[in-house]
């Protein structure tokens, strides 16, 4: 493999820390390396691979689509188009529906709709309350909204018109609340931030404070969307429903389509206020619809939400035996993380790496665990037989090298 580390070394922008694993191939919650290596993948393309790899319904509908009409542009209508935006408000509590190529772009649609219902609501209020750790993206405006200034110290001056609040304090978001104020932004669960679940009440708070200010709740649900949490969508795990909800990663399965949905309410962009040449076309709108479809018809989201369960008992179980090393288990459905006491989490990885299990180390003190929904028993019980047997070896390394 290590001919293609080389070549990526030489030809890609050093933008990312990749894991030596150069994978050739996946099929279901596997994926195999150009070695013939076999890995169960955990990291599901950054909880994009909600069916996991290669999933027949996909690769039908894929192509399918590219036989008959891939792009055309939104200068007119076409037919898979039209089915995926009915689904998404048929599916969900939004009315409106604008179709994108990511999340970042689906962050940055939802950011104009808030300035525009400012401007034309709340007296050219343009300023968007989000929170400390959230991560919304790298475009400059979701960089702007993303509350991390290690994301941010290259490339100031950030847009302006973004207050951060700490994630779980409805008292930061009353007092950074003013007339200027046109929307509060926040991921159902911080993802990038290591998988941090808000306290009890909180969002409902939240819904209430936007309520009575006439300000707009957008919710990024880039990555809790489509059955990550247990419901199809994150707000259902709080009973609140979002003015503004930006979904993407899951939404397309593996094709690259995210969008930004909005109650009718605030649905305020008009011809020439915003645009996208790909958005919408209809090669991914055709694999989402076959995605989301099929989430639904086959009972993925409450599948996963089991396996989700299964898979945090069985952390659980693995935390019993290693009480020193590890301090929590945190998450819902099949977003988990585990928190370890030390900066671990790197060494751990390269050991899972070696054990034949795909993690993503999302913070230095923990890991973060996001398989496809339709994972099996047998595979969430060898990822976690994998993790704990990967786990040993990786303190045994440390301890050797102290
Ligand atoms: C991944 C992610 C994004 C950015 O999505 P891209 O498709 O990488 O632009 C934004 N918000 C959240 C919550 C995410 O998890």
């Amino acid at each position: 493999m290590n001919q293609y580390i080389e070549t990526e070394k030489q030809f890609y922008m050093g933008t990312v820390r990749r894991q030596p694993v150069v994978i050739e191939r996946g099929q279901g919650t596997r994926v195999w390396d150009t070695d013939g290596k076999e890995y169960l993948d955990f990291t599901a393309g950054w909880a994009v691979d909600c069916l996991g790899h290669s999933a027949p319904v996909m690769v039908e509908a894929i192509s399918k689509q590219a036989a008959t009409l891939i792009q055309t542009s939104n200068q007119f209508y076409t037919l898979p188009q039209l089915q995926l935006v009915e689904w998404l408000v048929k599916n969900s509590c939004l009315d409106k529906v604008f179709l994108c190529n990511s999340g970042a772009e689906a962050n940055e649609g939802a950011i104009k709709l808030a300035r525009k219902y400012g401007r034309d609501n709340r007296n050219g209020a343009v300023e968007i309350i989000t929170a400390i750790d959230s991560f919304h993206g790298r475009t400059t405006g979701a960089l702007a909204a993303t509350g991390n200034a290690n994301y941010q110290a290259n490339f100031l001056p950030l847009m302006t018109g973004f207050v951060h609040v700490p994630f779980g304090d409805i008292d930061a978001i009353k007092a950074a609340t003013n007339e200027g104020t046109c929307a509060v932004m926040l991921e159902p669960v911080q993802g990038e931030g290591g998988v941090i679940s808000p306290p009890d009440g909180y969002l409902k708070a939240v819904r209430q404070w936007c309520d009575e200010q006439g300000i707009l709740l957008i919710l990024d649900e880039i990555q809790t969307g489509v059955g990550r949490l247990g419901t199809m969508w994150g707000y259902e795990q709080f009973d609140i429903e979002p003015d503004v909800m930006t979904i993407a990663k899951a939404m397309g399965g593996g094709v690259p389509i995210g969008a930004f949905l909005c109650k009718d309410a605030c649905d305020v962009l008009r011809p020439g206020d915003h645009g996208s040449t790909y958005g919408g076309n209809a090669l991914t709108c055709a694999a989402s619809y076959a995605v989301l479809n099929h989430v639904k018809e086959e009972g993925l989201v409450e599948h996963g939400r089991l396996m989700g369960e299964r898979l945090k008992g069985k952390l659980e179980e693995v935390k019993a035996r290693h009480e020193t090393t590890i301090k929590e288990v945190r998450g819902m459905g099949l977003l988990l993380a585990v928190e370890f006491y030390e900066p671990i989490s790197g060494e751990l990885v390269t050991s899972c790496n070696a054990g034949g299990l795909l993690l993503n180390p999302v913070r230095p003190t923990a890991v973060r665990f996001m398989p496809p929904l339709n994972i099996s028993e047998p595979e969430v019980d060898i990822a976690v037989d994998r993790f704990e047997r990967s786990l040993e070896d990786a303190l045994q390394r440390i301890e050797k090298a102290k």
